[in-house]
């Protein structure tokens, strides 16, 4: 490219043009992949593109919980998928929090193990009917993949707002926090120390086959060769492959709430088969998700915030937490797009022999990444 407005004889020779592995998509996927691709082959040639600054579609973007499933999320996802696929998924699970565990220390992320549990409200008595009802057998088939029975009844005097309206309560051992922004950035530093190059502000348009290689052309001037091509959108994979039914994009919201005290409860909380999400952060109330209100509208990978989502979860932090009249003001909410599908299970197969996809991690990411990143990097480097 002879004429090049947009890069300058000196900065382009900064710039890959050949690698052996290019990972589209710069969360924790593609990061975690880059991770163990050069722990496994010092001095392979890897290159990130990522299409956002600093910013990823979820990664950067979640409430920050180490969670495998609170246990009327578990109870759902075993009616719909069976034992044998929820016992493989819980697995994934709880060994990617063991990953992140062994690899981040806890000062780097601002990671700590306080714990969770879900709330029962009161308008669905049923639910907590249910997954009393299946405790023991749920706990026995946790126990059995992870060696330890986590969910314990809660006393009242421990929920929050002390169960004044009649909420029940169940612990969950074994969950953690992370500031997921800092996460991200301390397995970017360490793979860049290992010379794996991250592009940002980078989008891939099109991936031909050349030969036995792949060409990757971006928005940019930048055209790369690679032996070898990850594709880890996770909720943006239609937008290379528009044709494909496996990953639908869904948008998460969360909100920041200054409460009129210090919030300072410690753990994470879940409540509504894990629809509903809060925690403490900084003395504020963060509370997320209610996208099982509005599921329709909130599908799409668009990165805006709903209104009436909002104010519905802000209603419900009133009545389930502290009061109907208490004033409750937003200092900050977002979104992020997760990728979900008929199934709730990750999809990581070969587009075709030098393609692999990774992707479709719904919200379970944060855990599930550094497992299908290891899978992920074993199939890359053994080609199959
Ligand atoms: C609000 C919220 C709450 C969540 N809560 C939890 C939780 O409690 N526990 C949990 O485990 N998980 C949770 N998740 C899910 C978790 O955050 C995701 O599953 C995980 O971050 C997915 O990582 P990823 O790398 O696969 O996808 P992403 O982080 O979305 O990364 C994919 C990247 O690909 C980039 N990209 C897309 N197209 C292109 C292109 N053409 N070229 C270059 N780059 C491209 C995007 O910009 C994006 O940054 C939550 C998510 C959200 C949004």
């Amino acid at each position: 490219m002879k004429n090049n407005p947009q890069f300058s004889y000196w900065e382009k020779s900064l710039m890959p043009s050949e690698c052996d592995v290019c990972i589209v998509g710069g969360g924790f996927t593609g990061a975690w992949t880059a991770h163990y691709l050069s722990q496994m082959t010092p001095g392979l040639k890897i290159v990130i593109l990522e299409n956002q600054i600093v910013s990823r579609g979820a990664s950067t973007r979640n409430a920050g919980f180490l969670c495998y499933g609170s246990p009327s999320e578990v109870l759902e996802d075993i009616e719909n998928m069976g034992t044998e696929k929820n016992r493989e998924l819980l697995l994934m699970r709880y060994a990617g929090l063991q990953q992140i565990k062994n690899t981040v220390p806890a000062s780097a992320a601002q990671i700590s193990w306080d714990g969770g549990s879900e709330i029962f409200t009161p308008d669905n008595p049923m639910l907590y009917e249910r997954v009393m009802d299946q405790l023991q057998e749920i706990n026995r088939v946790i126990e059995s993949t992870t060696g330890q029975s986590p969910y314990t009844p809660l006393p009242n005097d421990q929920l929050p707002g002390g169960g004044k309206n009649g909420s029940k309560g169940i612990a969950i051992r074994g969950e953690g926090q992370v500031q997921p922004a800092k996460l991200l950035t301390y397995i970017n530093n360490l793979n860049t120390s290992r010379g794996v190059s991250l592009c940002e502000g980078t989008a891939v348009s099109s991936i031909h086959k050349e030969g036995d290689h792949c060409a990757i052309n971006t928005n940019r001037s930048l055209r790369i060769k690679s032996r070898k091509v990850l594709i880890a959108t996770n909720g943006f994979y239609n937008r290379l492959y528009p044709a494909s039914q496996e990953v639908i994009p869904a948008r998460n919201t969360v909100l920041l709430l200054k409460t009129p005290e210090n919030f300072t409860l410690k753990g994470n909380y879940h409540a509504e088969r894990g629809y509903i999400y809060f925690r403490s952060v900084d003395g504020m109330l963060l509370i997320g998700g209610g996208r099982h209100w509005m599921a329709e509208e909130e599908n799409g990978d668009e990165l805006r915030v709903n209104e009436e989502l909002k104010s519905r979860l802000t209603q419900w932090a009133k009545e389930n937490l502290f009061n109907r009249d208490t004033k409750l003001d937003e200092v900050m909410s977002w979104s992020g797009i997760i990728g979900t599908g008929s199934e709730k299970y990750p999809l990581l197969e070969w587009k075709d022999e030098n393609v692999l996809a990774a992707v479709r991690l719904s919200g379970m990411g944060v855990a599930l990444s550094p497992v299908i990143a290891r899978k992920a990097a074993a199939m890359l480097l053994n080609n199959k």
